[in-house]
């Protein structure tokens, strides 16, 4: 039976709310032609309610256990979540149950590109390809993954507790051991003042910076990234010492930050506090503050800064280093737990007020930080 217009429409609106650009369009191109069960499960994906989802997608499977689309339904929110073991497991029983579910195969190749996996990743993305071959968008994620993948077969492979760091070896010899140092004090440090040591290896690549912009496809004045595995440029230009020991303490941050909170914390949030993680000076903010021409307002930069010119970029990451400076100071050593909640889906002054910290406090102090009147 085809899927009734009405529910069709809660299924594009969840796939836009859930899902990478990549699985968006490819939703947007085709949907399953078949009878969407749980409608209200759906329609809590698209409210942004992935618990709720979760619940009742888990409701119906026990009713209809081989219902490949409630497997995705279920891999979808768990994904919504950042769930990504679970979300691979159900999308993984999705596909078995029907190996040409497009969608399914997509965001399957999505979390394993992720978790890490790139072998199931590029096989999945590989077979919906296949099914889709003149789609553009899975022939150019496919292309760049292949690319990926080989640029890291040729890499060695530097052994850290835990950290498996990828290096071109030869004359990166010394980097690839000053980051392997700085990667483990770190992860003390910084796993200390957020309570959480993750478990799992964090994947950490090093790249010249022709492969780091080619492969992250970063804004220009990039030289680390973070999406699951950190990445930094080392190559070419090479930073100073200090400024690669920045750089590596900066990613990681984030890798710790997402081990807390994979979903759901804002840009500023996440940037502030792998600024002030950086524990280098920060005299530079106030400066950069005082000569900036706008301030942005914090709601205005929960989305990334990958859009922003690199004076755009500078202001945007004084403004986030500000509140997280505000944050730590006010929260104290329950920034961890904050982080948590923000992740579960409280909003930031839901979470600051769990804290006994009034939100009000927080924005003007910050206004006041960043000369906004
Ligand atoms: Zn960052």
């Amino acid at each position: 039976m085809p899927i009734p217009r009405a529910t069709k429409g809660v299924l594009l609106v969840a796939f836009v709310a859930t899902f990478s650009a990549l699985a968006v369009a490819t939703a947007l191109s085709r949907l399953p032609k078949r009878e969407l069960a749980a409608p209200e499960a759906w329609a809590a994906l698209e409210r942004h309610d992935p618990e709720r989802a979760a619940s009742l997608f888990s409701k119906e499977l026990t009713e209809r256990p081989r219902d490949p689309i409630l497997h995705f339904g279920a891999g979808s929110a768990a994904y919504a979540m950042g769930r990504t073991k679970s979300a691979l497991s159900s999308l993984k029983t999705a596909v078995d149950l029907d190996p040409d579910f497009v969608e399914a195969l997509t965001l399957l190749g999505q979390v394993a590109y992720e978790r890490g996996d790139s072998a199931l990743a590029i096989r999945s993305i590989e077979k919906a390809s296949d099914l889709h071959p003149r789609d553009g968008q899975l022939k150019e994620l496919l292309g760049r993954w292949r690319r990926e993948s080989s640029v890291h077969s040729s890499y060695l492979e530097k052994p850290a507790e835990h950290f498996q760091i990828l290096y071109e070896g030869g004359a990166q010899q010394n980097i690839g051991d000053r980051v392997a140092r700085v990667l483990e004090t770190e992860y003390w440090r910084i796993g200390k003042a957020l309570n959480s040591y993750p478990s799992e290896p964090l994947s950490v690549i090093l790249y010249t910076n022709r492969e780091f912009h080619d492969i992250t496809r970063s804004p220009s004045w990039a030289t680390g990234n973070y999406d699951g595995r950190i990445r930094i440029a080392v190559g070419g230009a090479l930073p100073s010492s200090r400024e690669l020991d920045r750089i590596v303490t900066h990613e990681l941050a984030h890798a710790i930050v997402a081990t807390i909170a994979p979903r759901r914390v804002p840009a500023w949030l996440n940037e502030g506090l792998a600024v002030y993680f950086e524990g280098s000076d920060r005299s530079w903010a106030p400066e950069v503050l005082r000569n900036a021409s706008t301030i942005v307002p914090l709601e205005n930069l929960a989305r990334g800064f990958s859009g922003l010119d690199e004076q755009e970029a500078l202001v945007a990451y004084a403004e986030s280093a500000t509140a997280a400076e505000i944050l730590c100071a006010q929260v104290g050593p329950n920034i961890g737990s904050f982080l948590q909640s923000v992740g579960n889906g409280r909003s930031v002054d839901d979470a600051l007020l769990d804290f006994q910290v009034q939100p009000n406090a927080f924005h003007a102090e910050w206004r006041r930080r960043v000369g906004v009147r």
